[in-house]
């Protein structure tokens, strides 16, 4: 690989999404949010009313499957066979069904080659849960960014407000989410031996970037 690779793992809610977009502009590259593939793969399950549980029909869904990223300005597109689904992959539904489904290895062999694909030929920022572990084993830099449950819980209730008012249920969630992504046989999440962790309870996003561009700028 001769493109620099920098991959951001950890739970939902740590501040991921915002961090790799930031981090991306600072050192000119894109950023990739990994987690919008597997919430495409689940919005397609949902709106194809796909039986995921059975094998054969969920390698012939995953066959067919058309999923893209493409760049507006600095925001990132999911794009479902040509059509642009970003605005639907945010519900709590979507984030439930994207974490069960990304635990069969099915799902996951689908979606690394569309991420190894983009690594080939651009520098990025990749955030997701296997980026430093399974997908860039050999990535330039490596960080593991996480945060106590309930600060991770009042920072997305702070985004869904307009959505949600429930901030138990919420926490709910996410403890739900991390629970299946931590436990799965296939790349759970975890840290990569080699990555720095971050604890980024009591840190601002610029506080994360700093320490960041800190230990990219000393190599
Ligand atoms: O990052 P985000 O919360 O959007 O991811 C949604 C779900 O997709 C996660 O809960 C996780 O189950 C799955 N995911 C994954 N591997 C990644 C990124 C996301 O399994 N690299």
């Amino acid at each position: 690989m001769n493109t620099r690779i920098i991959t951001i793992d950890g739970p939902a809610g740590a501040g991921k999404t915002t961090v790799s977009k930031l981090l991306s502009q600072k050192l000119g590259c894109i950023y990739v949010d990994t987690g919008a593939l597997y919430r495409g793969v689940a919005y397609e399950i949902l709106n194809q009313k796909i039986k995921w549980e059975n094998d054969d029909i969920l390698e012939k869904f995953l066959k067919n499957l058309d999923l893209n990223f493409l760049m507006k300005e600095t925001n990132l597109i999911l794009m479902s066979s040509g059509r642009d689904i970003t605005a639907y992959i945010r519900t709590p539904e979507i984030s439930m069904l994207a974490s069960s489904s990304s635990a069969r290895p099915q799902v996951r062999a689908a979606l690394l080659d569309i991420q190894r694909n983009i690594a080939r030929t651009k520098d990025a920022v990749f955030e997701g849960r296997d980026m430093g572990t399974v997908v860039f084993p050999h990535a330039s830099f490596k960080f593991f960014l996480y945060a106590d449950l309930t600060v991770r819980a009042k920072r997305r209730f702070d985004e869904m407000k307009e959505v949600t008012k429930d901030l138990s249920n919420i926490q709910k969630d996410i403890e739900t989410r991390d629970k299946n992504d931590s436990n799965r046989i296939s790349a759970p999440l975890k840290p990569a031996k080699d990555a720095v962790k971050i604890n980024s309870s009591f840190l601002t996003i610029e506080e994360v970037i700093e320490k960041m561009l800190g230990y990219i700028e000393k190599a």
